[in-house]
């Protein structure tokens, strides 16, 4: 029988009556002919909810606890939607990611996938299984522990099964109905793609469009995995949502083909660092052993043998990188006479792949947010995306701004 991925995401199992909805779904599907692996989220708010139960109780936490606590979400809709599918007739059970199990590194609250052994699930598909449902985000680490995806990490366990089952599409169903030209809950004139390339959903997912999950989009790259974005709330057709593909099977390609936002980069400023050679690398040394996921960097000229260094990193990672940074000075490896977190930044960026071919998109980017009084506090740019850091008042402006300057409601 072929097989086919299908996941659904928080809201689309937010409720007893969705999880019924979602059932259903799988049921064409399975009527179809399919052996089907549904991956499911936790409830949607229930992940959140588990992260602040944790981040009150040990600030600094344990994060092996952290993945044992908050991985729990998805176990409560694994096995709903198994009882589901049965009260439908559908044969079907759930498994938790250790029972996969789905073996991963010891990465906690970011781990990646190691393997999948696919002989359990098959052997049932066998016996007449006809889905079976996976509790996505989670796995077990060579020690045996639970561990998690990272933040909208089903969406890697979907892909992931895709690949090692060589499933015939993999179907994220979520609360949109497509990827679009940028978030349509900030932007009512965006517009939905019915393809992106591989290599430009890459970029928005990195850069803040939580649609899908970045590690999924590399999986599904690499392995070639046919990837569908479709909503949950509509009757779909085999036609509907957007397929993430490869550059080729794009006909028309936009210089720009969107912007994202990402409300969870934090600025922080190391003012007056003894400037000498090396000094970058001992301040971003011991971010890196603490795990800080650094991204854009600036250091200031130098005067009187003093800098300033200011980089980025996802706001949940403040409180680590300020101690991390503090142990450094103490232990005399920098020198710096203060530092300051600011958190009330956003990043926004254009991302597309005609940028390679076109210049003029950076002068653009910044003329459009100077025309609207918005400050650029720091900027990065790479091959095909330009990201610039301000103040999180503007984010909703700046994104439609840049969305209307590059008219990305119409067409190629
Ligand atoms: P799920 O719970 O199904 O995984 P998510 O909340 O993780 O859903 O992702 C879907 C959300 O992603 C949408 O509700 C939308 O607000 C947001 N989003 C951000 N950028 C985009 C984009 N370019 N296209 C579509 N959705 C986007
Ligand atoms: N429940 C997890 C989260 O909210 C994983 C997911 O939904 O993909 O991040
Ligand atoms: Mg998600």
């Amino acid at each position: 029988m072929p097989v086919l991925v299908m996941k659904f995401g928080g809201t689309s199992v937010a409720t007893l009556d969705r999880i019924r909805r979602a059932a259903k779904r799988v049921g064409v599907e399975v009527a179809k002919g399919y052996d089907v692996i549904v991956i499911v989220s936790a409830m949607s708010g229930e992940t959140n909810k588990l992260v602040g139960y944790v981040e009150e109780t040990s600030p600094l936490f344990d994060a092996r606890e952290y993945d044992a606590v908050v991985s729990s979400g998805e176990n409560v809709t694994a096995g709903l939607m198994a009882l589901t599918l049965q009260e439908m007739d559908v044969p079907a059970r759930s498994w938790q990611g250790w029972q996969v199990p789905l073996m991963t590194t010891s990465a906690h609250s970011a781990a990646r996938i190691v393997d999948i052994p696919t002989e359990n699930i098959t052997r049932k598909f066998g016996e007449g299984m006809k889905v079976a449902v996976v509790a996505g985000f989670q796995g077990l680490s060579p020690e045996g522990r639970i561990t998690t995806l990272g933040r909208g990490g089903s969406d890697t366990t979907a892909v992931a099964f895709a690949a090692a089952f060589g499933a015939e599409r993999c179907d994220i169903y979520t609360d949109v109905d497509g990827v679009y030209t940028t978030d349509p809950r900030i932007c009512e004139n965006a517009r939905k793609l019915d393809k992106i390339a591989f290599e430009e959903m890459l970029e928005l997912a990195s850069l803040g469009a939580k649609v899908l999950q970045t590690r999924s989009v590399e999986l599904a790259m690499r392995y070639k995995v046919k990837l569908r974005v479709l909503s949950s709330f509509e009757e779909q057709s085999d036609e509907a949502g957007t397929l993430v593909c490869d550059e080729e099977e794009i006909m028309e390609l936009n210089v720009v083909s969107g912007v994202a936002h990402s409300r969870d980069e934090a600025k922080m400023t190391l003012f007056s660092v003894a400037d000498r050679p090396g000094i970058a690398a001992a301040i971003f040394s011991p971010l890196s052993e603490a795990g800080i996921n650094v991204d854009m960097i600036v250091q200031n000229i130098s005067e009187d043998g003093r800098t300033d260094m200011t980089f980025s990193c996802p706001t949940n990672q403040v409180k680590r990188a300020e101690e991390a940074l503090k142990k450094a000075q103490d232990s005399g490896e920098i020198n710096f006479h203060n530092l300051l977190a600011d958190t009330n930044v956003a990043k926004i960026s254009v991302v597309g792949i005609g940028m390679r071919s076109h210049t003029g998109v950076a002068a653009k980017m910044f003329k459009v947010l100077s025309q609207e009084g918005i400050n650029i506090k720091v900027i990065t740019t790479s091959e095909i995306k330009i990201s610039v850091l301000v103040d999180r008042k503007y984010m909703e402006l700046a994104v439609q701004a840049l969305h209307d300057a590059f008219e990305l409601e119409k067409a190629a």
